[in-house]
């Protein structure tokens, strides 16, 4: 009999181990389950053209960063906006010791907005930095970045508040912050600055084109987004010089422009083109009427006066503005009908 008790108790035993191997086998399936593909929590876009000299060190400076922020959680991507230099083979070879630095190679030089676009729509992480690659952005700063982002803001931009540009763009830059302020609604002291940090759900919503990187904050911030600003540092350029001309106020001016009618004016043209038509018109029909009372009384002849065809010509422009201003009241319309997608949704509780 215990010899039976004992063939049954290895049996038990067996089953047990069998049992437990199972559970073992089951638990290694279920720890081998392919973890999300998708660990990243900081990915860092820098669009840059023929800035060969800085990208080594700053690729050091990064990475030292990044790692202390986030382990090897991070990603880099750099943007070759069409560089004639050697840029893209010195990222390559970075590439080729440290994955996470990766970099798209543009045909030709499309622009700072198009590279941030391109970037936007590759990143991975769940903060993401804009930075410049000429090394006057100092990584240090993404450490505030974020800490900023955690506080619960969407996007915080940087500050450059001592500043190592000339005055020749420091000025001009002053005025445009100011003029910008004013028509975003939103009071930042830099807008342009290449430093920045996202919340990934703003960079995915965002459409970026022409000279649009100039305005980012003022975009998100009519998107409903919420944009602070943080003081940054900011270091003189070490190699190379600036990539931008004086084609920087014209386009930048056309993009407010632009930005104005396609955000806050979008969804009521007539606002825009009524305004100025309305005003217009109204300045061509006083001058017309001070004219003809003139005329009237036997003061002049209205012949004599080049002030008439100003004041016609002010009549028609105003009228010209106001009908486009309809037209555009009639697109946005049908535009509303087929596009629903037109309002930024944060959540949706079913
Ligand atoms: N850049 C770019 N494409 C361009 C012009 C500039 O990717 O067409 C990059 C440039 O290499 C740099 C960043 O955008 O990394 C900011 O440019 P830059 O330093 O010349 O501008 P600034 O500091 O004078 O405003
Ligand atoms: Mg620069």
């Amino acid at each position: 009999m215990p010899e039976l008790e004992n063939k049954q108790e290895t049996k038990s035993k067996n089953i047990k181990n069998i049992v437990k191997s199972n559970k073992v086998e089951q638990e290694v399936i279920h720890n081998s389950k392919p973890k999300p593909r998708n660990d990243i929590l900081i990915s860092v876009v820098i669009p840059l053209l023929n800035e060969e000299e800085s990208i080594p060190e700053l690729t050091t400076l990064l990475v030292k960063e990044l790692n202390i922020l986030c382990g090897n959680r991070y990603e880099v991507i750099y943007i070759d906006d069409g560089s004639t230099d050697n840029s893209f083979y010195v990222i390559n070879s970075i590439y080729e010791k440290n994955r996470r630095i990766k970099c798209i190679r543009f045909r030709r030089n499309y622009g700072k907005s198009a590279a941030l676009s391109v970037g936007f729509g590759r990143v991975r992480g769940k903060y993401v930095i804009t930075m410049d690659a000429d090394l006057q952005d100092d990584p240090s700063e993404i450490k505030n970045l974020i800490s900023k982002l955690e506080e619960g803001y969407d996007l915080v931009s940087g500050w450059k508040k001592v500043r190592y540009d000339p005055i020749s763009k420091t000025l001009p830059s002053k005025l445009f912050n100011w003029v910008t302020s004013k028509a975003a609604g939103i009071k930042l002291h830099d807008f342009n600055c290449g430093l920045k940090g996202y919340r990934a759900e703003v960079v995915k919503s965002l459409n970026v084109y022409g000279e649009m990187h100039r305005y980012l904050p003022a975009l998100a911030n009519w998107m409903g987004f919420k944009v602070t600003e943080i003081v940054v540092l900011h270091h003189p350029r070490k190699f190379g010089k600036s990539k931008f001309g004086m084609s920087r106020f014209i386009n930048g001016f056309l993009d407010l422009l632009t930005v104005l009618l396609t955000t806050k004016y979008f969804k009521r043209p007539l606002h825009f083109f009524g305004t100025i038509g309305g005003l217009t018109t109204f300045a061509g029909l006083t001058i017309a009427t001070y004219l003809s009372i003139e005329w009237m009384l036997g003061l002049t002849y209205l012949s004599n006066r080049p002030l008439t065809l100003f004041a016609i010509g002010m009549i028609i422009v105003g009228v010209q503005f106001i009908s486009m201003g309809l037209l555009g009241e009639m697109i946005t319309k049908i535009t509303n009908e087929n596009n629903k997608k037109l309002y930024g949704i944060k959540e949706i509780l079913k």
